[in-house]
């Protein structure tokens, strides 16, 4: 449904995007995550046709964001960061207005502005102005001009930043509520808020793309650690026997001892597995045990890579 290919974009000497590609699918709730200064808006704002990139494409089901903007703009629901409101509008008055850019059809409007504010929980705000709602409720009206078009792909920028702890738990409840129907793509520097609402995720770290994963993979990881008192000459060619073991990479141990990481399939108990094998091998063993990957841990690894 989205194809992003080859992105690049700088802003005179400084790389925000590199090379960036990925695909999304339709109905998928995708998080982008990465700490301030990532790329993550420059990405949104290439995607959603209101920044030119340097080099690359991208496509919304059958158009090119660069050679059909207009029509890619009516496929997306864009939440920018920020949103522009108008503090003096009703919420009423800013849907219409909204409804109006968007070149809705008139007869449309209305039934649509209502179904827009009853997914927002918006309904008995709309005579309200939106320079006396809460921060919370300002972006559900954000939400609902992005939603009231029925755009195929909801895009949001840091849907909940500024938000309080109970407004942020009612954003999120309302994205898990869309993405029944809707294919979204939010971007955040929240780790939580990744493991709350995505299947996918995409960490973009310096404006390069380090990992495209599954949330249930990430999080399934599971490595096992041997630490030896010294090394062996025949551990590599042992373990790369093992058929669940898939990587076995060598880390510096203290003082004498030797650390190694095993990465398996997923299949079978690998800790079992590698002691058995240490104990017939008699490897001098100093430690083992699994070590369960985190969100957190898979992007602070990637995080401290560089
Ligand atoms: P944040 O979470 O803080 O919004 P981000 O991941 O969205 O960060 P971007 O806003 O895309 O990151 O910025 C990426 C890099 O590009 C940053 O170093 C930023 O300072 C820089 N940058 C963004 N817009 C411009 C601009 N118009 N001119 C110059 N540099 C820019």
């Amino acid at each position: 449904m989205i194809s992003v290919k080859d992105l690049s974009k700088s802003y005179s000497s400084l790389v925000a995007l590199d090379d960036v590609s990925f695909e999304i699918a339709q109905g998928e709730i995708v998080g982008l995550l990465g700490p301030n200064g990532a790329g993550k808006t420059t990405l949104i704002k290439i995607m959603t046709g209101y920044l030119h990139p340097d080099a690359g494409s991208v496509r919304i089901h059958d158009f090119d964001v660069m050679d059909d903007t207009i029509e890619v703009q009516k496929q997306i629901g864009y939440l920018p960061e920020n949103a522009p409101l108008y503090p003096e509008l009703t919420v009423q008055s800013y849907l219409t207005l909204m409804a109006d850019l968007h070149h809705m059809d008139p007869d449309e409007q209305v039934p649509q502005i209502l179904e827009a504010v009853d997914a927002t929980g918006l309904r008995d705000r709309l005579s309200q102005r939106i320079g006396t709602l809460s921060k919370g409720y300002r972006q559900r009206v954000g939400i609902a001009q992005a939603i009231m078009h029925k755009p195929a792909l909801l895009i949001f920028d840091e849907p909940t930043v500024g938000l309080d702890p109970t407004q942020i738990l009612e954003i999120r409840s309302l994205i898990r509520h869309l993405s029944a129907h809707s294919t979204i793509l939010f971007s955040t520097h929240i780790l939580a808020e990744v493991e709350a609402l995505c299947d996918r995720v995409l960490i973009l770290l310096n404006g390069s793309l380090r990992s495209d994963a599954v949330l249930r993979e990430l999080q399934g990881t599971d490595e096992v650690i041997l630490v030896l008192q010294k090394d062996v000459a025949n551990l590599h060619s042992t373990l790369a026997q093992l058929p669940p073991v898939v990587k076995v990479t060598r880390e510096s141990g203290a003082q004498d001892a030797v650390r190694y990481r095993i990465g398996g399939d997923g299949h079978q108990d690998l800790s079992s597995l590698v002691f058995r094998t240490a104990k017939e091998q008699d490897w001098p063993v100093q430690e083992l045990y699994n070590e369960v990957a985190t969100l957190e841990s898979t992007f602070n690894s990637l995080a401290l890579a560089g």
